[in-house]
């Protein structure tokens, strides 16, 4: 799956979750998750600034989630991926996104968490669902597994709310994003802010701020699996 943080050939589509991929278009419900952020996000009391702890995919896909919700909330940007392999693509792209928040100007301060590495956890998660495509059953394990955790240490903190960048990526399942997210919120305690980045121009924006920036745009998701085609598809064209 090519993620909106890649170069080679992404499409750069607002709202066309197929892309170029041949996946097959995702039900959203008819849930406008970006009508529901924009609500919540008008009902903030006056002269308060709630807490977000924001699970980050990349730097490419955080650069314009981080411009627009720190106009709204104090961050805590958590880069928490064991799916990424190799570990120097990993540590490419932790630098990447830790650069970023040293760079970009935000009204509310942004803080930089790193987690731990662990990819024997996302083999783990994913076992069993290996060879299904990608944008599957795979794939929402792998929202879940990074999700969960980001979730768990919003509760355990006393944030107000958590999130994911994940949705800004004209790929990504925002409808499942968001019911893993609104499942977790149960689990833990901690409020899920709706979302599907990709809106009002959301995807446009993160290229622009990725140029701006001169930001590594990977060309594969991030796991063996998502690797593995993309050398097939280098192979073929
Ligand atoms: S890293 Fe792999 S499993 Fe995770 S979302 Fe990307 S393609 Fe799917």
């Amino acid at each position: 799956m090519r993620q909106s943080g890649e170069t080679a050939g992404s499409a750069i589509q607002e709202d066309d979750q197929t892309a170029d991929t041949g996946e097959q278009p995702v039900n959203t419900n008819k849930r406008n998750f970006q009508k529901e952020l924009d609500a919540l996000i008008q009902n903030i009391p006056e002269g308060t600034v709630p807490s977000l702890f924001l699970h980050s995919c990349c730097a490419p896909c955080s650069s314009y989630v981080l411009e627009y919700l720190s106009n709204y909330f104090r961050i805590t940007d958590y880069y928490y991926n064991p799916n990424i392999q190799p570990q120097e693509e990993y540590r490419r792209r932790t630098q990447e996104l830790s650069r970023l928040i040293r760079q970009q100007p935000h009204r509310y301060p942004v803080t930089f968490v790193e987690g731990p590495y662990e990819p024997e956890k996302f083999f783990e998660a994913v076992r069993g669902l290996e060879d299904i495509p990608e944008g599957g059953e795979r794939c929402f394990a792998c929202y879940e597994l990074r999700m969960r955790e980001s979730a768990r240490l919003a509760g355990e903190g006393g944030f107000d709310y958590f999130t994911t960048t994940l949705s800004i990526s004209p790929l990504k399942n925002a409808a499942k994003i968001n019911e893993i997210g609104e499942r977790l919120s149960e689990q833990y305690g901690v409020k899920h802010l709706p979302s599907d980045f990709k809106k009002k121009n959301g995807y446009k924006r993160s290229v622009e701020l990725s140029a701006e920036y001169g930001l590594y745009r990977q060309d594969y998701c991030g796991c063996v699996f998502s690797r593995r085609e993309r050398d097939e598809r280098n192979k073929n064209t």
